[in-house]
């Protein structure tokens, strides 16, 4: 018997798949997004998928997998793009989705299972007058416990700061991969262990989350005469004090991926793609005025809907990318952090310089209370090489690049391994079966 069949076998009457349509698409993400990664990734498959329904099951396959030194890789949506869902070499796939149950909300928190599709707890808490504090562009399709796993910041941001800031983290209860599994509860800073550590660190079953007042935000499109003009817009509502829930700067060269917006956004000006709160709709209009805008669109999102025009978070973030990416599959994308002081004449520069090569996408978030602006550039795919190149240029002009176009955690620029990391890595997956691959700096 193999070590796969002696594993099912252990944990019998937990659903497992094993049809080769099944263990292909549950073995990907969106790292198709970087044709860097496209090549490296594309043949990468898991032997069996196992999708536990309750927190006991999860006990039994962490068991199961440790005991036959069996690897695990965690899955939510599969929306990660740097193929952080991808079984590297092999093995299971744990996929999570029938976790999915909004276990308990109160004014200000939810317990939740991991599993649970965002928009449905997005749902679930808007029916108590309450609302997350920030959500991924995919909540569609994600998993709450994929977002706190994989993501980093999101519709929200430009009001709440990045996911690690926020303090919409309270809890998190993961189950650890031993032959005899514990399971833990991290709150405080300890919940920064296992954010954004994709899944290499315990199974996430049940978190935690904080909850604000609901906001009806109108869906907003504001125009205007040039890209850096744009910038300079967002920056002046950030230090309004207008109260926006995300703002998203597209060059008009986006417009031909935009058709079902038509003139309001129709590739003869720039546009930032808001949510703005109703009680500030006339100081937002106002601002745009001031920056020489227009705005094309203001309504509620059941208005959005009525009109047959997709919600503007379905325009932010990588959202972005893939309207291109559906048309015209010759793009790929970079991320970066811009110095925000310096970003409209310097973006202006880069504009000049990349020419059509390069179509600026800009995400206004906050850090420590401060702006911060993430740039989600696309790029003509030349080779890795341009890649490479462009990103030292973008370094040297300042800009803090993080690497879309490798697997692995810390080449991404996002998560540093220091001894804690390291420590916490070691005591809850002590045979190192969880997503093997993906951490470069432990033996
Ligand atoms: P998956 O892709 O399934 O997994 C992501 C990572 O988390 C993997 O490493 C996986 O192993 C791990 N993981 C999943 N579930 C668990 C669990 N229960 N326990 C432990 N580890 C787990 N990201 C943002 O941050 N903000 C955005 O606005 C955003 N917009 C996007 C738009 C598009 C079109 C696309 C393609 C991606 C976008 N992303 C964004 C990236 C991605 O959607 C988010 O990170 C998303 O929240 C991932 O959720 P998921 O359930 O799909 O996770």
């Amino acid at each position: 018997m193999s070590r796969l069949q002696a594993f099912q076998r252990d944990i019998a009457g937990v659903q497992c798949l094993t049809g080769e349509d099944d263990l292909r698409s549950r073995s990907r993400d969106y790292y198709w997004y970087s044709p860097v990664l496209d090549a490296q990734l594309k043949d990468c498959r898991a032997d069996l998928i196992v999708l536990p329904a309750s927190e006991e099951e999860v006990l039994r396959v962490a068991a199961a997998a440790a005991r036959h030194r069996l690897h695990v890789t965690v899955r939510g949506g599969g929306t990660g793009n740097y193929g952080q869902a991808v079984p590297l070499q092999g093995d299971v796939v744990l996929d999570m989705t029938l976790l999915d149950r909004v276990l308990h909300i109160e004014p200000g928190r939810v317990r939740v299972q991991a599993g649970a599709c965002i928009e449905t707890l997005l749902d679930a808490v808007r029916a108590t007058g309450q609302q997350l504090m920030m959500y991924p562009s995919t909540m569609a399709v994600a998993t709450i416990g994929g977002f706190i796993a994989g993501g980093s910041a999101g519709i929200g941001s430009a009001r709440h700061g990045i996911l690690r800031e926020s303090g919409t983290m309270r809890s998190i209860r993961i189950v650890t991969l031993e032959e005899e599994p514990r399971v833990l509860t991290l709150s405080g800073a300890e919940v920064e262990l296992v954010h954004h550590a994709w899944g290499t660190n315990g199974i996430i079953v049940e978190l935690e989350l904080a909850l604000i007042p609901a906001v009806d935000w109108l869906q907003s499109i504001a125009v205007f005469p040039s890209y850096p003009d744009v910038i300079r817009f967002g920056s002046a509502v950030q230090g309004s004090g207008v109260d926006v829930f995300l703002l998203s700067a597209v060059d008009r060269r986006f417009a031909p991926y935009y058709a079902d917006f038509a003139d309001r956004f129709d590739g003869s000006a720039d546009a930032m793609f808001t949510m703005v709160n109703p009680r500030d709709r006339e100081r937002f209009a106002a601002l745009v005025g001031q920056h020489g805008g227009r705005v094309t669109l203001s309504m509620t999102a059941d208005e959005v809907r009525a009109s047959g025009l997709p919600l503007v978070h379905e325009c932010a973030y990588n959202h972005t990318t893939l309207r291109a990416l559906k048309v015209d599959r010759s793009w790929t994308y970079l991320q970066m952090v811009v110095p925000v002081a310096l970003a409209p004449e310097l973006i202006a520069r880069q504009m000049e310089r990349y020419g059509d090569e390069m179509l600026m996408h800009h995400e206004f978030g906050r850090l420590a209370g401060a702006p911060r602006l993430s740039g989600l550039v696309l790029v003509q795919f030349l080779d890795e090489e341009r890649l490479d190149e462009i990103m030292q240029e973008l370094r040297d002009d300042g800009c803090h690049v993080m690497n879309a176009h490798v697997h692995v955690l810390e080449k991404s620029g996002r998560k540093h391994m220091g001894s804690d990391e390291v420590r916490f890595k070691r005591s809850v997956d002590p045979l190192g079966l969880m997503n093997p691959g993906k951490i470069l700096s432990l033996p």
